[in-house]
């Protein structure tokens, strides 16, 4: 993705939206979160379902201590980074703040930047066509394959080796196809109990 007309430093983040929501997917699924989306994302994955997210140009350029005070308007004090793609800008200024302040910080990445250290939760979600930076499997707390084709298991089991001991596994069916992949992916679970079930919980109950 070409940035350079975008005046993005760590302390002007191109951010689409916030909001305070549950985590629908994963292990922290029902986690009340401040939410945090940030715009712009370097793969184009058919089925994403923030494509209004891809195009960083339309973000208001965000400070730090600007969604630090968004965020102290909830309760919680977990915050979760996503997009779009937010590993592709500087994020330090961010995670000292919100640690600062007490946050846990949270992200969700297709890993296809460097590492980004001293993130408090990493779920890694790698997509087959994309350039993958390996040291994010390393350090993932959980990894989460969407599922568009039965074709994808082996995609996600080829992802599973690169990750540490400890690290959740997790199978999610593509939203629009879930109902006919979920008895697929529940099978498959079956046979290879590594696995859990993720599915978008948000939106089943109507939530952001
Ligand atoms: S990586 Fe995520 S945000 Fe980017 S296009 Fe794919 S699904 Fe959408």
């Amino acid at each position: 993705m070409q940035l350079d007309n975008l005046n993005i430093d760590a302390n002007h983040l191109p951010v689409l939206e916030t909001f305070y929501s549950l985590q629908g997917e994963g292990l922290h699924t029902g986690l009340a979160s401040f939410f945090v989306r940030l715009g712009g994302c370097d793969l184009s994955c058919w089925f994403c379902d923030s494509k209004e997210s891809w195009n960083p140009y339309i973000n208001k350029l965000t400070t730090p201590s600007e969604l630090l005070v968004e965020a102290q308007k909830y309760n919680s004090k977990h915050i979760v980074l996503t997009g779009g793609e937010p590993i592709l800008y500087p994020l330090d200024q961010l995670i000292n703040l919100f640690h600062e302040n007490g946050y846990s910080i949270h992200i969700e990445t297709a890993a296809t930047a460097p590492f980004v250290k001293d993130l408090d939760w990493i779920c890694v979600s790698p997509k087959n066509h994309s350039n993958i930076h390996n040291e994010w499997f390393k350090h993932a707390n959980e990894l989460k394959v969407i599922i568009t084709d039965i074709e994808d298991f082996v995609f996600a089991e080829d992802c599973s080796k690169l990750v540490s001991q400890g690290c959740y596994l997790f199978l999610q069916p593509e939203w629009s196809r879930s109902k006919g992949l979920l008895p697929h992916i529940i099978n498959y679970i079956f046979k290879n109990p590594k696995w859990r079930l993720s599915i978008q919980t948000h939106k089943y109950l109507n939530l952001r």
